[in-house]
């Protein structure tokens, strides 16, 4: 934790040597101590401090400086730091002056030069000054921090990407703390360059502006590079299959690699509440389940390689190539697709507009907050919706879930619709669709049209989250994997049709259970043709699979 900062300032370097000696041998192991011969750049130091969130307990000036004396330095440097405890140092001609400073410009003490013995005349009371401005220090936030407005997509895209990969941030929102004094300094002292938002400020000192994920993640430690050009087994998705596979193939000794385009944890990690996943008996959360089995993985020395995005396959021989989006490709004996599902996206007038801004497909634990005391829309009945909404509820004022049926029982689990039966604050809209939504800037109304009524009803609205089933995307496999009708990989057996074996398949035997028509191509979990849908088959399949892959390269 970074020490907080008492700064003397002198233009005359023997007294500015003899303070900062004295400060640092009593003070130097709780506090940091900076010397300065300048008070402009002492400001400007203290600008400096502030963008990088730490804190200043004490201010010691000289009273007679050339350009700018002590009272005027102490003044200015209030603006900055107003918790700081102030104080001058004067000469004895100057003790008049120097009481009524300490009136008018609200010092709290002045010391007579020379202060010595300084545990007479210097540590005491400086001492004093401490204790005071102790009691009621609170430590900055150390991490990163966010600046951005609630209503821009770029700055909900950054956090929730912080949040997908776990990336502790404080969230400063410009709007909404506008009035805060504190925030209105900060973005004093960042100048033009507030206006590139999201500003991402780092520990260090450092910052990006208009800070998008790839960019964060680097300075993170998020890796994005492979260490090498070939493993034994790539697997493409860090969802529960994709994960699963990366911990049992790296636990078996295969040097195994994981590209994922977002954050590891898949549709899962959105997950307020797993409830049904075997050994778990109050469920956990998505984020949870992920974060441990990242760990595991990493135990095992699977190289994770996030934000990135597969783009493109090619097979040469036994080999398989996987292209990135950032130009680079990989290759690999055995490759794993477990991309799982995306949102289908909902039809209707101003939703692609005001996406990000008000409107979100799906539903992370940490959007929860940002709602508080509001109405948030749910949109769909299924279990997934139904979770976001029981997550909703905790925080929001009110919850509704939009349903186009009659009631939620054709599609959701009865224990969350039990939940939410118990749940005073979550209220079901049936045989209602949304028509359009609305707002300049952000979601601001949303139109219904209700089905039993072929009316149109138009309510105000800060947040809606669209549930409504999803879809693969796997348009970049078309040209080599085998898919269905609606892009789901077919694997194994779907892959015989009338006893034969798919074409081109050069092998004397059939593709293993969840091999694609490619060997030593498999597919797991979601994305799979006829895979149940749940954290606990996409786990069992990516564990599975593995020793499909053993048997594959045996012959390899
Ligand atoms: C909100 C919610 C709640 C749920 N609750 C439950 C529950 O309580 N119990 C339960 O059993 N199931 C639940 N499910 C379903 C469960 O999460 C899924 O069945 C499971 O996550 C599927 O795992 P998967 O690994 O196959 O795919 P996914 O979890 O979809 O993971 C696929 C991963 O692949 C990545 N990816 C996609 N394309 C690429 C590419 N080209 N390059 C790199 N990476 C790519 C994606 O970013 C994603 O991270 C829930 C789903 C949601 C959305």
């Amino acid at each position: 934790m970074a020490k907080p900062v008492l700064l003397a300032v002198d233009d005359d370097s023997d007294v500015l040597r003899a303070i900062e000696r004295d400060l640092r041998s009593k003070y130097g192991a709780q506090y940091r101590v900076i010397a300065s011969d300048s008070p402009e750049e002492a400001l400007s130091l203290l600008k400096q401090l502030k963008v990088r969130n730490e804190s200043v307990a004490l201010l010691l000036a000289d009273q007679r400086m050339p350009q700018m004396d002590g009272v005027a330095f102490l003044r200015e440097a209030m603006q900055i730091f107003p918790d700081a405890k102030r104080a001058l140092l004067t000469a004895y001609a100057d003790t008049n002056a120097a009481i009524s400073a300490i009136n008018e410009a609200n010092i709290h003490y002045f010391f007579m030069k020379p202060w010595d013995p300084p545990s007479e005349h210097l540590y005491p009371q400086l001492d004093d000054l401490l204790d005071d401005w102790g009691a009621s220090y609170r430590p900055a936030f150390e991490g990163i921090r966010v600046l951005g407005t609630r209503w821009s997509p770029k700055s909900y895209e950054l956090r929730e990407f912080l949040a997908r990969n776990r990336v502790p941030y404080q969230w400063i929102d410009v709007e909404i703390s506008a009035n805060d004094p504190e925030t209105r300094r900060l973005l004093e002292y960042l100048g033009p360059e507030a206006a590139s938002l999201p500003v991402v400020l780092f520990p260090d000192g450092t910052k990006l502006l208009e800070g998008v994920p790839a960019e964060v993640a680097q300075r993170v430690g998020l890796r994005t590079r492979a260490q090498t050009d070939f493993y034994d087994l790539a697997i493409v998705g860090g969802g529960p299959a994709g994960l699963a596979a990366a911990v049992y193939g790296a636990s078996e000794g295969l040097h195994t690699v994981m590209i994922e385009k977002e954050a590891p944890g898949g549709q899962a990690g959105m997950s307020a509440r797993i409830e049904n996943y075997l050994g778990f008996p109050i469920g956990l959360s998505g984020g949870d389940l992920a974060r441990r089995a990242v760990v595991q993985a990493q135990r095992f020395g699977v190289e994770i390689l996030s934000p990135l995005e597969a783009v493109n396959i090619r097979i040469e021989g036994s080999y398989r190539f996987v292209k990135l989006a950032d130009g680079n490709e990989i290759s690999c004996h055995a490759l794993m697709i477990a991309t799982g599902v995306q949102w289908r996206r909902l039809e209707a007038r101003g939703v692609d507009r005001l996406q990000g801004a008000g409107i979100y497909y799906g539903g992370g634990a940490a959007d929860a907050f940002s709602f508080k005391g509001e109405t948030i829309y749910v949109v769909g009945g299924a279990n997934s919706a139904g979770q976001a909404a029981i997550n909703f509820a905790k925080h929001a004022e009110r919850v509704v879930i939009v349903v186009r049926g009659s009631s939620l029982s054709s599609s959701m689990s009865q224990y969350l619709i039990d939940q939410i039966k118990q749940t005073p604050n979550i209220q079901i809209w049936a045989h209602a669709s949304v028509a359009e939504v609305h707002g300049e800037t952000h979601l601001e109304e949303i139109s219904f049209l209700c089905s039993n009524t072929n009316k149109i009803e138009r309510v105000p609205a800060s947040a809606m989250f669209i549930f409504i089933g999803a879809l693969p995307r796997t348009d970049w496999l078309a040209s080599v994997v085998e898919r269905d009708e609606r892009g789901f990989i077919l694997t194994g057996p779907d892959l015989i049709r009338e006893g034969q074996r798919p074409r081109g398949w050069p092998l004397e035997r059939d593709p293993f259970l969840l091999e694609t028509n490619i060997p030593g191509v498999f597919a797991v979990g979601d994305v799979r043709h006829g895979s149940v849908k749940r954290v606990a088959s996409g786990v069992g399949e990516g564990s599975v699979a593995v020793q499909f892959i053993h048997q594959y390269l045996s012959k390899v």
